[in-house]
């Protein structure tokens, strides 16, 4: 004979849809488990049996509900279940990763007065979102049990069958505290609706006198069958209160009392989740709106991110110095030690004019692009990125763009290759071409060594707001030509978007050196590629054809000022001796000079450059800035390195050094400018128009891109020169 099991429980399984019941069943059942549809209706029905700790558990998964509000079948059998069958414990299962949408479930069964155990499912997803629910909080309101599960993983199974076999065994006294608190008004109709069930169907209900109360209340039609199938007549007395006290209410708020409950319940669920409820993202989404309060405020928000961009490019200079110098210093002595190891030859020639200088004379500036790129990385990574973005939208409207092609133009700064990588992210077509064509305008981090040199030559303690005025111009323009574009080539209104503004994050700083790194990477090998390539070439253009005839033989020249100066013989280390050593060395340095002009001028280069030089005589720019600037295409750096070749800057990785011999060229502070504004407009560099034909994927709009941008470059260059000259300047 089998012995009967000592105890038997009925655990129900209740819960909303998909918050994993089904998967905590079957983990608890295994196998033991009946199919079928509950009595009457089909709705499935799942019925399964296990032994734990000496128990006989039956075990039913409800059909998953969102209320016990009997308005679908699926909550009509879950409460019926609950009601009639009134198992020993009520497992409620709920989402912990959408905790309030589970409570109203969860609430509505606690107002049954069973014996419920709550189980937090979905543990992992919680934690993942970054929500953490404080579980022993959760278990003093609710005053019941909570345990915390992961249903497909089975964690927290046992757990919770120990939990609810503790709870079915212990003496059951319904829940005092905590429960559902309505208002003051539908406490009362409660009482009194309770006294009159208490008094009259006391004995016949098997559930809560409460609970009926507020049913009755509700209008519950169920709830009022049931009663009228039991107590017919003591029935019509309590029906006669409840409606007495619905139309009490009804006048008070001018709502219907089941609209009243729901809504205490939601109060109620909202102060739970107040207490208990704590995620990572909504406090940071609470800070960000607070500091969003200022940032995208209408009237402070734009002066604060013209102060951070002006912030961003002082921290690009003021820092970038230090290093600057280290660098200089090691390419100094780098270009020393190659002097004094090798003996003069063509290759020494190539080491030291050509790839030490070139390559150096641009090296110098890594510093101020990995600063820059190093401010953008804060912004995008705090999430200023798309507040500066929403500030711009205004603005950028008068383009006929929103405020999200803002980011490309911004990143532009920097480099423009990342930058018109950035504008996949608009999504339509036409905006991001127009974002592509408009963005090399924005003057990119490579032009800045040219600026430096040219306005420092020419402009003085002026330097620092002419570059600022280069950079407006091209901002200006990019406006004008956005414009005209908007309404000719590329038609068409900016499609609607909503600017997305994820919370402020404090950025990581592994995160921001990646950032910065993956970009400046890109800076460093265009200086082991192209830079390199380039600096090889122009030297070779000036340095051959070798054998040139010299309008003077310099070497004799140079040796009549030395013997010249030697006849003098003073007395050494006299004042006489020094004055007079240095007059012959700024004339030996000065033959040589014209020696290196005149050699410059007849190489290849200065061939090429007289070919092109009537393009560039309207706009004021002579042969070798011309050259220059054609260099310039294969990288904007190249420019600076070609100016310190053209102009025979012995050492020309020393900015200062290019800066004089240009002030005592025949360059002047208009044809300066001039130049500046060129190189700010001119056709993007090689790096650059090969993003634009990969993002665009059309040669077609590359070549577009580079026959405009160069034609602008050169109009507004005429326009600037010949005005400068009819008001007076040189
Ligand atoms: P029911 O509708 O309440 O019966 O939910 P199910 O048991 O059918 O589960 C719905 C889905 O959620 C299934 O794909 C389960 O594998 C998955 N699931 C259940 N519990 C968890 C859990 O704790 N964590 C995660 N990540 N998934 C779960
Ligand atoms: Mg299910």
């Amino acid at each position: 004979m089998i012995e009967p099991p000592e105890k038997q429980f009925t655990i129900a399984l209740a819960g909303n849809p998909n918050a994993g019941k089904t998967s905590i069943f079957n983990h608890i059942t295994g196998t033991r488990q009946k199919v079928g549809n509950w009595p009457g209706v089909t709705v499935e029905k799942k019925e399964g049996s296990v032994w734990k700790h000496g128990c006989h558990l039956k075990i039913i998964d409800l059909p998953g509900t969102y209320s016990l509000t009997p308005f679908s079948i699926e909550e009509i059998v879950a409460r019926d279940f609950i009601l009639d069958e009134n198992p020993d414990v009520v497992v409620v299962i709920i989402d912990s990763s959408n905790l309030e949408r589970s409570l109203y479930l969860a609430t509505q069964i606690r107002e049954l007065d069973c014996r419920v155990v709550f189980v937090l499912n979905m543990a992992d997803v919680a934690r993942t979102r970054g929500i953490k629910i404080d579980a022993e909080k959760l278990a003093e309101l609710l005053d019941l049990p909570v345990v915390f599960t992961v249903g497909n993983k089975n964690e927290g199974i046992d757990d919770l069958l120990e939990k609810a076999i503790e709870l079915a065994e212990s003496e059951f006294t319904p829940p005092q505290k905590r429960k559902v608190k309505y208002n003051r008004d539908l406490e009362n109709a409660i009482a009194s609706v309770q006294t009159m069930v208490e008094s009259s169907l006391g004995d016949i209900l098997s559930y809560g006198t409460r609970w009926t109360a507020i049913k009755l209340i509700e209008d519950d039609k169920i709830v009022k069958e049931r009663i009228l199938e039991k107590a017919e007549e003591q029935a019509q007395t309590v029906f006669e209160e409840a409606v007495r006290q619905r139309r009490l209410l009804m006048e008070r708020f001018d709502e219907e009392p089941e609209i009243l409950t729901t809504d205490e319940r939601y109060g109620f669920i909202a102060g739970i989740i107040k207490e208990v409820h704590t995620t990572a993202i909504q406090q940071r989404v609470d800070i960000s709106r607070n500091i969003d309060l200022v940032l995208t405020n209408r009237f402070v928000g734009f002066p604060i991110f013209i102060l951070f961009i002006w912030a961003m490019f002082q921290a690009t200079f003021t820092f970038g110095e230090y290093p600057m110098a280290w660098i200089e210093i090691l390419v100094g002595g780098l270009s020393s030690g190659v002097n004094i190891l090798l003996p003069d030859s063509l290759f020494k020639d190539l080491l030291l004019n050509g790839i030490i200088a070139g390559v150096g004379s641009v090296i110098i500036f890594l510093p101020n692009i990995l600063i820059l790129f190093f401010c953008i990385a804060i912004f995008e990574d705090t999430g200023y990125m798309s507040r500066a973005a929403f500030l711009m939208d205004k603005i950028m409207h008068l383009i006929g763009l929103h405020g999200k092609s803002f980011i490309p133009m911004l990143m532009g700064f920097g480099c423009n290759v990342p930058a018109i990588m950035a504008s996949r992210t608009l999504e339509s077509e036409k905006d991001r071409i127009l974002t592509i064509l408009i963005t090399p305008f924005m003057s990119c981090s490579a032009k800045l060594p040219v600026y430096i040199v040219l306005a420092g030559a020419f402009f003085g303690a002026r330097a620092g707001t002419v570059i600022f005025s280069i950079y407006l111009l091209g901002i200006v323009l990019s406006i004008i030509t956005g414009r005209v574009f908007r309404s000719t080539l590329l038609k068409g209104a900016d499609a609607p978007f909503v600017m997305e503004l994820p919370p402020y994050r404090v950025p990581m700083a592994k995160s921001l050196m990646i950032h910065m790194w993956d970009r400046g990477k890109i800076f460093i090998k265009k200086m082991g590629k192209i830079i390199l390539l380039g600096s090889i070439v122009v030297w070779g253009l000036t340095a051959f054809p070798q054998h040139i005839d010299y309008s003077l033989d310099y070497d004799t020249e140079i040796q009549g000022v030395i013997r010249k100066y030697d006849a003098y013989r003073p007395v050494s280390g006299s004042d006489l001796q020094q004055d007079i050593e240095a007059r012959r060395d700024r004339e030996v340095e000065e033959l040589k000079a014209a020696r290196a002009a005149e050699k410059a001028e007849q190489s290849y280069m200065g061939r090429i450059g007289k070919l092109i030089a009537p393009v560039f005589s309207p706009i004021g720019i002579d042969w070798k800035g011309g050259v220059a600037l054609l260099t310039g295409f294969v990288a904007k750096e190249i420019v600076v390195s070609t100016l310190g070749v053209l102009y025979a800057v012995e050492d020309s990785t020393e900015p200062d050094a290019l800066e004089k011999a240009l002030a005592s060229s025949n360059l002047t502070p208009l044809t300066a400018f001039v130049m500046m504004v060129f190189v700010l407009l001119y056709m993007p560099c090689l790096a650059t128009v090969a993003a634009i034909r990969r993002e665009t994927g059309s040669i077609k709009w590359m070549t577009f891109s580079i026959v405009y941008t160069t034609t602008v470059a050169w109009g507004v260059s005429f326009i600037i020169y010949q005005g400068g000259r009819l008001l007076g300047y040189a």
